[in-house]
């Protein structure tokens, strides 16, 4: 049977792998022992900024092994292809206090740094006993805000990527890995 056309188009925009599946497994199982042992039996409770960290949050707090509760808070730096707003805007706040908890915000790329920065001031505010964060990718180079991730599990270059929750109009999130965007085709 042929191809539908949607189908071609969606496959010629998925670039070269940048990151294997078995990449991300292996590093998720370091920073699951990292946290892990930062903690040391210490209760967390991970906070995942959607949407982009589903998959993140999903692996990533199955290779923890202290008392864990998780939250979702949903942000917006991006609101169409891969054109940054400069803004950022919390669609869905947490359901929760935090005073009481450590805290660990789970991120899927820290880019210019914005959401992070603003997100990470205003959890703060709300006096949780520690705040932490970790974040699946880190584009240094791209930074127009200073914003330095406590845990980082890849360093990547300044490309647009996909793949392991990360979107581009809301498609590629169930990609496996993550593979750079082919902006023109
Ligand atoms: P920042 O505020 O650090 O510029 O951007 C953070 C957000 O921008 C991320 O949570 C993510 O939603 C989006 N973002 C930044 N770079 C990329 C990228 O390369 N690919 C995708 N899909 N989203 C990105």
């Amino acid at each position: 049977m042929e191809k539908h056309a949607n189908q071609i188009e969606y496959e010629k925009r998925i670039g070269r792998t940048l990151i294997t599946e078995e990449q991300i497994k292996e590093e998720i199982k370091k920073a699951g022992e990292k946290i892990s042992a930062l903690y040391d039996g210490r209760p967390i409770l991970l906070v995942a900024i959607l949407k982009g960290s589903f998959v993140f949050m999903a692996d990533l707090c199955r290779a923890i092994n202290v008392p864990c509760e998780i939250a979702f808070m949903c942000a917006q730096s991006y609101f169409s292809g891969t054109e940054s707003s400069g803004k950022v805007n919390v669609v869905m706040d947490l359901d929760r206090d935090v005073t009481k908890n450590h805290v660990v915000i789970v991120e899927d790329i820290v880019d210019t740094g914005r959401t992070l920065k603003y997100l990470h001031k205003l959890i703060g505010e709300r006096n949780p006993i520690s705040l932490h964060v970790v974040t699946l990718l880190d584009k240094k180079e791209r930074r127009v805000v200073e914003f330095t991730p406590d845990l980082s599990l890849f360093e990547i270059p300044d490309y647009f990527v996909i793949g392991y929750g990360l979107d581009c109009d809301e498609k590629y999130r169930n990609l496996p890995y993550i593979a750079e965007y082919n902006i023109n085709i």
